[in-house]
């Protein structure tokens, strides 16, 4: 179990995944360590292939491998085809089978980029947040979930579920992660309405007394969705269910000037728990195919490179290996280049010429 199983997927998957890759050979250079690289096929391409999003050649890849690092899923040409056929079910499918039930999603801004934000520079003094986001159950995986034509009318149900074991598991790896920083978490839920969010809250302040250390508040997600935006500052570690983290994720990102700028590491343990290195995680952008610039070489691809950071982080226990690759990021970001997404001007740079340049000031840091 010594490679690393590359699914670049479709859209600006492959554009981005190839920059990262860039990373990953100029951390070889560096180091002299050698990091094997097996390639597989999942989403719309697979499905054009073989009929189906996840191939069991692809599962067998993915379980025999040390981590995944994986591009994007899905766009228009997939998007009419039944639901057991979507793109997007490759991810889901993995994410469930790996048992990836914690979503890490840092929020950092860099300080050159402040500019290049949407929010006002004074807004974004002092942000740094990880929103923590459960991966494996709620409404993207409950049943019954289908669609209903009895001829008089047209319904459908998703079906959000939440057991104690689910929810327990990613609330204490949340507390941990919360001592490791600055000991403050803040819980996401909508328990002013929802069931399986009333059980969410029940469980947090349960497992509170085990962190006493740990300034906890809990906040409904609609106002969680303002507050990101209005004082994002006043947050540190956010813990949420599958939709709420996604959502709030996607936004959070516009604080950091751009989707692509955001990584994510998926884990089945907790950080620095990973014994003898054998247990799995999946690294991606938090973004998607980007059907809408995709083949034109603007895609930005720090939110990948960002991710194989977070790879060498938890699945190679190689702090020293992230922080070089997230200094690069910094400088480079600093020498002023910028893709279309983060520049304020008219002038950008290609999504190839992002990777070349952090690829050689890795190299030259050493
Ligand atoms: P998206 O994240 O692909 O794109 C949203 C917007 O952000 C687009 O305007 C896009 O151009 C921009 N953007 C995204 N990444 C960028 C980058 N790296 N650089 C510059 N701009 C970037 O979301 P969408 O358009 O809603 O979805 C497109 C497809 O992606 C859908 O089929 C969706 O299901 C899929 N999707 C897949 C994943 C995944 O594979 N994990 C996640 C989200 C969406």
């Amino acid at each position: 179990m010594s490679y690393i199983a590359v699914l670049p997927g479709d859209g600006i998957g492959p554009e981005v995944i190839k920059e990262a890759i860039k990373i990953i050979k100029s951390i070889e250079d560096v180091t002299g360590n050698k990091y094997d690289l097996e390639y597989g096929i999942v989403g719309g391409e697979s499905i054009d292939k073989f009929g189906t999003p996840l191939t069991e050649d692809t599962i067998k890849l993915i379980e025999n491998s040390k981590a995944v690092f994986f591009g994007a899923v899905g766009g228009p040409k997939w998007d009419n085809l039944e639901s057991n056929l979507r793109p997007e079910l490759g991810i889901l499918n993995i994410r469930k089978r790996l048992d990836l039930y914690a979503n890490l999603r840092p929020v950092k801004i860099f300080e050159a980029l402040k500019e290049s934000s949407p929010i006002k520079s004074s807004i974004l003094n002092n942000v740094d947040i990880l929103i923590i986001r459960e991966l494996t159950s709620g409404l993207y995986f409950g049943q019954p979930k289908k669609q209903i034509d009895d001829n008089s009318k047209r319904a459908a149900v998703d079906t959000m579920y939440y057991d104690e074991y689910e929810i327990e598991r990613i609330v204490r790896m949340s507390f941990k992660i919360a001592q490791s920083r600055i000991k403050k978490l803040t819980s996401v839920d909508k328990s002013n309405v929802l069931e399986t969010s009333k059980l969410w809250r029940k469980i947090v302040d349960e497992l509170a007394i085990d962190y006493p250390d740990v300034t906890l508040n809990h906040i409904l997600v609609d106002n969680a969705a303002m507050q990101l935006i209005l004082n994002p500052s006043q947050f540190d570690v956010i813990v949420s269910e599958n939709t709420f983290g996604d959502i709030l994720s996607d936004e959070a990102s516009i604080l950091s000037a751009s989707l692509g700028m955001l990584p994510s590491a998926s884990l089945s343990f907790f950080p620095g728990e990973n014994i003898n290195g054998n247990l799995k995680s999946l690294y991606e952008p938090i973004h998607g195919s980007a059907p809408d610039i995709a083949g034109k070489s603007i895609a930005n691809p720090i939110g990948m490179i960002l991710s194989t950071a977070m790879m060498f982080e938890f699945a190679f226990e190689h702090k020293d290996i992230s922080e070089l690759i997230t200094k690069s990021v910094d400088n480079v970001i600093n020498s002023g280049l910028r893709t279309k997404d983060i520049s304020h001007d008219s002038k950008w740079c290609k999504t190839s010429e992002m990777g070349d340049s952090i690829a050689s000031q890795i190299r030259s840091i050493i």
